[in-house]
């Protein structure tokens, strides 16, 4: 569908406009806009004014990401009440709405990506619209159905959210903010910082993963959405950039799955794993990870190699190469698994030291092959997208 055909079809539809979200996020980042520099000029603001902006942005946000979307809307961990009912706070907090319309709209969005009549917020009705052009109007594409969401309406913690999030709203983004400004001397400063700033930020924040992160970064693991994988993107989410990741394996509690990949969500779901607050962290198949990574490169550089107008024994080396790489990957993926189901059976000493020790040298060998099989392909892939080496 072309910019032209979208905008029509959303004109022909003239979804009538939700005066309260437009009042709300007209007139909230207005006066963060104004007030704030304003007040920061004539009066200024302190480290401890600073400090609590930024740990109740912190908090806000990772509410909104280990909580609403990674374990409500995903169930990818299962979190003690206690910590369910610290994210339900900081989610009332980002004024995102409650738990249920969230992860009910996610689920969808999920469902339905880049769908324009059926994801809520749909990235093929432009960057607009999927920023928070789709709050401001009554969309039928937003229409309320809680079919999706029948487990959280079994959560007691999630009920009660639904049942006070009007009250919970007040009570942390002006109660809290007041009572730390009252604790330190100055209600107004805070009020304006860790209150309003803090409140306008965090939205967009939010908001950037719908829009951004559908439209700038690369399709690393699968081109089937438009969700791209943005690890500048990542600083300020919380590591919720690696979308093209997350849309391709959404089971998962990591976004970002290297250990170098800032992903501040999943470590803290781990961290708190260790005392009891988080249990049963899903990770998704590392060989259904590699294997959708590899058919990725695969295709960019067959395409490459077509767009290039490159020799067929071009085209037939680089078959060649990824067939092998396959068959390695798939060799390794069995001998992972008999091996990890033979250091759970040597636990219960069934299984002869010996036997264990051949598997183990195997799995090793296979793990070094496939490593050594991954740098020559790494080295094609590279060598394809410097044309004029390739060409050579
Ligand atoms: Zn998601
Ligand atoms: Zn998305």
């Amino acid at each position: 569908m072309t910019n032209a055909e979208v905008k029509a079809q959303m004109k022909a539809e003239n979804a009538p406009i939700n005066w309260t979200n437009m009042l709300l996020f007209s007139i909230t980042p207005a006066c963060a806009l104004t007030l704030v520099p304003l007040y920061g000029y004539f009066y200024g603001y302190d480290l401890y004014e600073w400090v609590v902006f930024v740990l109740l942005m912190g908090y806000c946000g990772l509410s909104i990401t280990a909580g609403y979307h990674r374990m409500w809307s995903h169930k990818t961990y299962k979190a003690h009440p206690l910590l369910r009912f610290i994210f339900a706070l900081g989610g009332a907090m980002a004024l995102q709405n409650d738990v249920f319309h969230w992860a009910s709209d996610h689920r969808r969005h999920h469902q339905f990506t880049d769908n324009n009549d059926r994801d809520p917020y749909s990235a093929g009705r432009g960057f607009w619209f999927s920023h928070m052009g789709w709050i401001l109007r009554s969309y039928k594409s937003g229409r309320r159905d809680f079919s999706n969401i029948k487990d959280l309406q079994r959560d007691p913690i999630a009920v009660w959210q639904h049942k006070h999030y009007l009250k919970l709203v007040l009570l942390m983004n002006i109660g809290l903010p007041a009572l730390l400004g009252w604790l330190h001397g100055d209600i107004l400063a805070s009020l304006l910082l860790a209150g309003l700033l803090r409140l306008v930020l965090s939205q967009h924040v939010t908001w950037l993963i719908n829009s951004i992160a559908h439209m700038w970064g690369r399709q690393t693991y699968s081109d089937k959405h438009s969700a791209r994988d943005n690890p500048v993107l990542a600083l300020i989410t919380y590591g919720e950039g690696y979308h093209n990741y997350h849309h391709t394996f959404q089971w998962d509690y990591r976004n970002g799955i290297r250990w170098w990949h800032y992903d501040p969500t999943k470590w803290m779901i781990r961290l708190l794993s260790f005392v009891g607050l988080t249990s049963e962290l899903k990770r998704c198949n590392p060989h259904e990870v590699e294997k959708a990574r590899l058919e990725m490169q695969y295709r960019h550089a067959t395409e490459k190699c077509h767009l290039l107008d490159l020799p067929e024994s071009w085209r037939q080396r680089l078959e060649a190469e990824y067939e092998q790489l396959q068959q390695l990957l798939q060799q390794w993926s069995e001998h992972r698994q008999a091996w990890y189901e033979a250091k759970g059976k040597r636990i219960q000493e069934t299984l002869a030291h010996w036997e264990h020790l051949q598997l183990r040298d195997k799995y090793r060998e296979l793990h070094f092959q496939l490593k050594i099989q991954k740098r020559r392909w790494q080295e094609m892939v590279r060598h394809l997208s410097q044309p004029a080496a390739a060409a050579a």
